[in-house]
């Protein structure tokens, strides 16, 4: 099968760059070699999302200790990328053709977080905390591929007379941000949302910054601003929702707090990973109010003044995956709803209506991929035929 593919060891990681197309052997479903393969399926992808973790592998900034050390431990010189995925099921593990949930051409949208269901964080109910964890396409091989194999715990079933295919494929970065703007809920019962009457400041308006304010319009926000220095996404924020957008500096907390009748806002969501950035949400954030942190930045960030965090009961929210599955039946719910014209907002501010943003994977070149990576807020990769 033609798969993009990541090449990589210890002596050649900082000398190379990018995905390559190759033709690897095509997973398969052999329950007497791996009797876990009784939990798995097999799926042709149709659309596969490029996201902010693409984009670090790509340029080799990021998840260098995790890839190394999982291709060293399964003794393997290559993996497939790519984790955000529509696909079809192919192929059944005995087990999953049992229980009868799942079949053969059914489409599905995939947790990209494989959780083991045994540690104490998935007994928990906390399996976006997995402590043997693998992540599709950084530790498991991934969706830019004619074929993927993946356990079947992960899979969200997606209904297309609902949610446009392209949409259904960035089920799970957008997750990501509904995680964002529910840092402190359970369940998935939108009429217990905690945003509802809040104010609420989007430190970062790429991406996922997008999404949150589309989010929290849904979710029914009082009053959103938006930080962000570029004029395109600027334009976007505004589009999406945002009553105000400001360019980041370190009065942007002061700004903020000129925004919100003089207290900060209710929600600072951090999204842009700059440590001066988290340093303005902290300040920007009323007394008792929430900071979400999702932006990532390696390395320590100095916090001024720490007490006065503490003194004010700012409460700090680290964000990592989607609750599996809450996370999920909230998503659908606000894209399923055609009323809210979030979908379409999608498709729009985020997708350019599919202009220059569908890469068909046998048209792979570098010089394209990496274009797209630094042009769009996000690039499908398109793969299996509807
Ligand atoms: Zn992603
Ligand atoms: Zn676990």
């Amino acid at each position: 099968m033609k798969a993009l593919i990541l090449p990589v060891n210890r002596d050649n990681w900082s000398q190379t760059k990018g995905y390559e197309l190759r033709e690897v052997a095509a997973p398969t479903l052999d329950e007497s070699r791996d009797p876990e393969d009784a939990r798995r399926v097999l799926l042709e992808p149709l659309y596969a999302g490029v996201c902010g973790t693409d984009k670090g592998i790509w340029f080799r900034k990021a998840f260098r200790e995790s890839i190394l050390h999982h291709l060293e431990q399964d003794q393997r010189d290559h993996f497939v990328v790519g984790h955000e995925m529509l696909g079809r099921i192919t192929a059944l593990g005995s087990e999953i053709k049992r229980a009868g949930r799942f079949h053969v051409g059914q489409v599905v949208s995939a947790e990209s977080h494989i959780y083991c269901g045994r540690c104490p964080m998935c007994l928990a109910g906390d399996q976006h905390v997995c402590a043997n964890e693998r992540i599709i396409g950084v530790t498991w091989d991934g969706v830019f591929a004619e074929k993927v194999k993946l356990p079947a715990n992960v899979l969200w079933p997606t209904v297309l007379e609902k949610i446009r295919p392209e949409v259904a494929a960035v089920q799970e970065p957008f997750g990501n941000a509904v995680h964002v703007c529910t840092p402190n809920m359970r369940g998935s019962d939108l009429s217990q949302s905690e945003m509802r009457g809040k104010t609420v400041a989007v430190f970062g308006c790429g991406t996922i910054g997008l999404f949150s304010i589309l989010i929290a319009r849904a979710l029914g926000a009082r009053k959103i601003i938006g930080i962000e220095p570029n004029a395109k996404n600027k334009e976007k924020a505004l589009q999406c929702g945002a009553d105000q957008v400001i360019a980041p500096s370190d009065q942007s907390a002061e700004e903020v707090r000129a925004f919100t009748e003089g207290y900060g806002a209710d929600y600072c969501l951090e999204m842009s990973g700059f440590p001066s950035s988290l340093v303005q949400a902290i300040k920007g954030a009323r007394r008792g109010g929430h900071i979400v942190l999702f932006g990532l930045s390696s390395g320590d960030v100095t916090i001024p003044q720490f007490e006065d965090m503490i003194t004010a009961g700012k409460r700090l929210h680290s964000i990592v995956g989607r609750r599996v599955f809450s996370t999920w039946e909230i998503t659908k719910q606000i894209l399923e709803d055609r009323a809210n014209g979030i979908q379409d907002q999608v498709w729009k501010q985020v997708l350019n209506e599919g202009k220059g943003t569908i890469l068909p994977l046998a048209e792979f070149t570098k010089e394209r991929f990496e274009s797209n990576l630094l042009q769009h807020p996000k690039t499908l990769v398109s793969i299996g035929r509807l």
